[in-house]
């Protein structure tokens, strides 16, 4: 099998290298080219535009920031794709997105499959990301080795376009809620003069423990903010989940303070640190 990654930053190149190391042949392309290059010693093919990546590919993953770069991008390599070969759309887009880009799939006859990926740098490096996946059953069979490869599990959404996208922006709500009442947990100890690691080891070992709250509790705690997975992802993220429930299905009450929280940090000059960095939204002055 042969695979085309289309964007190669934080989450790209962690799975082009989970691709290479089961043996998989991987062409890679990036709008900046010396993030795509760093991929060569692994064993990647290096190109300089999208179509010639994806000209021989049985796959192409696109690992791009949001649909407006998904779209530009895909109108260079959608002509060039083979006939037979599947589009493994894997941005986190929203479900409003992924079907305007199936939309513009089928106009050049390529089939899309709407894949998502739960877990951030690490999980994409060692190739245990939760893949979520929706579209036609068969074209999702023939991505199994892809799957198999970058992800320690693949949950399906169901056969629409959309389903998979859906539940991804769920699951995104769930790490901007943590990430943020942690920082909120955190911050109260600070004002209220306790210690916040005690926080982390009171609820450490608790049914309201999380690793991730440790994670990030600890980063925060250490002012380390190396991104994993950056403030302006997220803050991109919670305006697809406020836009997918404009229409009143739901309250939008919690989602539009966590995006005011992290934007406030991303405000800050936090806009490419971890999401760690939401704990300054948090600190008095
Ligand atoms: P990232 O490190 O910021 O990488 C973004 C990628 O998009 C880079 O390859 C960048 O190219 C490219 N890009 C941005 N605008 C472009 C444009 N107009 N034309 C062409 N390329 C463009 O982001 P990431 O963390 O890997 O995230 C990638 C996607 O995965 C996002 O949709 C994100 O929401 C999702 N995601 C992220 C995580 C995470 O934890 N980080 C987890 C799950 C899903 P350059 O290098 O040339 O700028």
């Amino acid at each position: 099998m042969r695979v085309a990654v289309l964007g190669t930053g934080t989450m790209g190149a962690g799975i082009a290298r989970s691709l290479l190391r089961v043996g998989i042949q991987v062409s890679v392309w990036n709008r900046h080219v010396e993030k795509a290059r760093a991929l060569a010693g692994d064993g990647a093919r290096v190109e300089s535009s999208s179509a010639e990546a994806v000209r021989d590919a049985d796959v192409v993953l696109t690992m791009l920031f949001d649909e407006p770069a998904v779209r530009e991008v895909a109108e260079q390599f959608l002509p060039a794709m083979g006939p037979t070969a599947i589009w493994m759309q894997s941005a986190t887009v929203g479900p409003d997105g992924i079907r305007r880009l199936a939309d513009l799939a089928s106009d050049y006859d390529v089939d899309l499959v709407d894949a998502p990926v739960v877990g951030t740098k690490k999980p994409a490096e060692e190739g245990t990301l939760a893949v979520v996946v929706s579209g036609d059953p068969a074209m999702i069979e023939r991505l199994g080795p892809v799957l198999e490869a970058i992800g320690s599990k693949t949950v399906v959404a169901g056969a629409a376009i959309g389903a998979a996208s859906a539940l991804k922006l769920a699951c995104n709500a769930w790490i901007a809620t943590i990430t943020a009442g942690t920082a909120q947990s955190l911050a109260l100890c600070a004002a209220l003069g306790v210690d916040p690691a005690l926080f982390l080891s009171t609820i450490d070992g608790s049914p309201s423990n999380t690793p991730y709250a440790q994670l990030k509790g600890g980063m925060m705690i250490a002012s380390d903010f190396t991104p994993s997975f950056g403030v302006d992802g997220l803050v991109k993220d919670l305006e697809l989940m406020l836009a997918a429930i404009e229409g009143g299905s739901m309250p939008a009450t919690l989602l539009e303070t966590l995006r005011d929280e992290f934007r406030a940090a991303a405000d800050e000059g936090h806009d490419r640190d971890d999401i760690a960095s939401v704990i300054t939204a948090f600190r008095a002055g």
